[in-house]
């Protein structure tokens, strides 16, 4: 085969990468959050707190780990130390016995002393109010800022972890490649009268019914508004027993 006469050479073609779920409509959004708001008209933080400091301690405590091992660990801890004084005063070495069941024990120790004694410093052992004075705490990023501003001062703020970055991007309501996209989707799509409480409706909802690796679809209340494209179906029935066993 002369040159002019070989084919050319060809490169492998990548492998698309196939959507999960199209953009759910404007026009779904306000129902699809009203279904999950009726299913659970008073939702709540899982966390157990008594004041802002102490909820700030439990969403400090809870990166990468669950509410429920938060909630183990803190009892004891508020007991011994239930202000920003008496936790500052407790230090690194004197928290850490409490939290080892946690994981990243050993910096959180270190990030809830520090910001305590921030705290106590510079805004006279209360909690501040405004993004840029909880972000400059130690320990306290974006989304442990969102969830204080959203459940102890009632903003309507959008705190994105694990779960509503998933369902974000799985449903359609909101994708986005980072967690900052998606919060300033939901943020700009949902409607503001569900804003302040959709933190929680879609945290609860991907914690128990739209989970990580196999969404319960079948018994989804949103599903009629959900743009996934490969919805699960309801686990084929169990053969009943022969003979009434
Ligand atoms: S459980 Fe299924 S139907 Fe419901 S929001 Fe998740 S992916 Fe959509």
């Amino acid at each position: 085969m002369s040159e002019t006469t070989k084919k050319p050479r060809t490169r492998p073609t990548k492998r698309p990468v196939r959507p999960t779920a199209r953009r759910m409509a404007a026009a779904d959004v306000a129902p699809f959050i009203a279904a999950l708001a009726t299913a659970n008209p008073a939702p709540e933080t899982e966390l157990v707190y008594a004041d802002a400091f102490q909820l700030l301690v439990a969403v400090v405590l809870s990166a990468q780990t669950t509410d429920a091992a938060v909630n183990k660990a803190t009892p004891a801890l508020f007991k011994a130390a239930p202000t920003p004084a008496a936790m500052a005063a407790l230090g690194e070495a004197g928290i850490a016995p409490f939290i080892r069941s946690i994981g990243l024990w050993q910096a959180k120790a270190k990030n809830v002393a520090a910001l305590a004694a921030r705290l106590v410093a510079d805004h006279g052992g209360a909690v501040p109010s405004d993004r840029a004075a909880l972000e400059a705490l130690p320990g306290v990023g974006r989304k442990t800022a969102n969830v204080v501003l959203n459940v102890a001062f009632g903003e309507a703020t959008m705190a994105v972890d694990t779960h509503i970055f998933r369902l974000g991007n799985r449903t359609g309501l909101a994708p986005g490649r980072t967690t900052r996209a998606v919060e300033d989707g939901l943020v700009a799509r949902i409607p503001p009268r569900y804003l302040r409480d959709a933190h929680h409706w879609l945290i609860l909802h991907g914690r128990y019914v739209c989970k990580a690796r196999t969404p319960e679809c079948w018994r989804c209340v949103a599903r009629e508004w959900c743009r996934y494209i490969r919805k699960t179906p309801a686990p084929a029935e169990k053969p009943q027993p022969r003979n009434g066993r």
